[in-house]
């Protein structure tokens, strides 16, 4: 095992995912060593993707596509190759069907206002589901409001898990759009997507799968679940903020119109009007996120080196080992599938009678960050009975010593309020 890897006791799992890797966890918060376990809303970046962002400006910083001297034709190789690199760890075909964008939320706005707008009409439904993150309904909620489209909501059992019954009772031959997250930001429930979008597709509805928080956690190829859209945020996968991709199968990009005109997507400008450019450019209009492309290939090659399978086995041992100690744990109600084999990497839980809010505030005294709140998932929220969750999540770097801190800052919640 290498110096200073993670390792655990459970299932004799290990991980080469080196700690001393991410600067920001030498910090310490409040006198205590940092315990990071927020890693559903961001993670932390490696040195490598730090620096991969400082080199772009001390050696590479041009603009792209645009001119022939040497600095802006290694920006583009850079971006481009960028692009290359995605494609081939989401098992995309070609880079071609990869779009630069800021986040998970911009790529499905971007099918929202390009593909939906375009093919939906009143009489036509969208399939949802309780667990969806907002960014995965208010735009799907704007379009039907533009179009006249309905939409249905999938619900949530008692368990955490989608109800596969009344999904499939909410498809018929009206359903045009499925759009269904990967892994719950909530509870980690993972949906068997391969199942739900073949019954989809035999209804002739196109689907769109958020990949924001299973592409981190999981091996994710979009040859094998055949979804029409894939959609993720490089920051919740150890690159920088403000660079995502949207995965959509090439056929179908090359039928959507751009939302966003300007630069670097046209072929040519008349005054009566322009002509595009191929896709993906078409939809990348002005100055793209640069540095930010080259840095989330850094940490793709960092997840790669790792293994997706790897990451996958180290979160559910992690969340296996978080679960039996939130059971010992006096006055603490675990949310969702308790159940490693369809949960990853994400824990819901609450201390009874202490608002999430001020349970995250005295677990921060202690260095630990979790967060509390509705993570964006009113919906869900609701149907399970509260108005808020605490939420652990864990990367590449967490191991057993952050939950064994979790717990440690749980007994002092306990203490402060009983
Ligand atoms: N979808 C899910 C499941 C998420 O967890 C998040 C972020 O928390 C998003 C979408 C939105 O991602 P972003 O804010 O990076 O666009």
């Amino acid at each position: 095992m290498p110096a200073g890897s993670c390792s655990s006791d459970v299932g004799a799992m290990e991980i080469n995912a080196n700690r001393a890797d991410f600067p920001i966890l030498q910090r310490e918060i409040n006198g205590h060593p940092l315990t990071y376990l927020d890693n559903a809303a961001t993670t932390q970046k490696p040195r490598s993707v730090i620096q991969a962002i400082t080199r772009f400006y001390e050696q590479h910083n041009a603009n792209v596509h645009r001119a022939v001297h040497t600095l802006s034709e290694e920006a583009t190789a850079l971006y481009e190759d960028a692009r290359a690199k995605v494609a081939r760890f989401i098992g995309a075909p070609s880079a071609r069907c990869i779009v630069f964008t800021r986040g998970t939320t911009e790529a499905i706005n971007l099918v929202a206002q390009s593909w939906a707008r375009a093919h939906l009409t009143a009489g036509n439904e969208i399939v949802l589901s309780e667990m969806e993150h907002h960014s995965n309904i208010v735009p799907w909620q704007m379009v039907a409001r533009e179009t006249g489209a309905a939409i249905r909501y999938a619900r949530v059992t008692p368990r955490g898990l989608l109800d596969r019954k009344h999904f499939s009772s909410l498809l018929n031959k009206n359903t045009r759009l499925v759009a269904l997250t990967h892994t719950s930001n909530v509870l980690g429930t993972v949906n068997p997507l391969r199942d739900m979008i073949s019954e989809a597709h035999d209804l002739g509805a196109v689907v769109l799968v958020d990949g924001a928080q299973g592409v981190p956690r999981a091996p994710v190829d979009v040859a094998a679940l055949d979804c029409e859209f894939l959609a993720f945020s490089g920051h919740k996968m150890l690159a920088p903020t403000g660079i995502g991709v949207l995965y959509a199968k090439e056929h179908i990009l090359a039928s959507m119109e751009p939302v966003q005109g300007g630069g670097g997507m046209i072929t040519r400008v008349e005054e009566a009007g322009a002509e595009w450019m191929e896709p993906p450019w078409r939809f990348e209009a002005g100055t793209p996120n640069i540095a930010g492309a080259a840095a989330l290939a850094t940490a793709v090659d960092y997840l790669t080196a790792i293994g997706m399978a790897e990451v996958q086995a180290w979160e559910a041992s992690l969340t296996e080992y978080a679960l039996a100690a939130l059971d010992q744990a006096p006055g603490i109600t675990v949310f969702g599938p308790r159940d490693s084999l369809i949960q990853s990497g994400v824990i819901a839980f609450n201390a009874d009678g202490v608002h999430p809010h001020d349970a995250a505030q005295i677990l921060d005294e202690v260095g630990v960050a979790v967060r509390g709140g509705h993570h964006c998932c009113q919906l869900l929220m609701r149907r399970l009975g509260v108005p808020a969750v605490l939420r652990a999540s864990f990367s590449v770097y967490n191991d057993q010593g952050d939950v064994e801190r979790l717990i440690g800052g749980l007994e002092r919640v306990a203490r402060v309020f009983r």
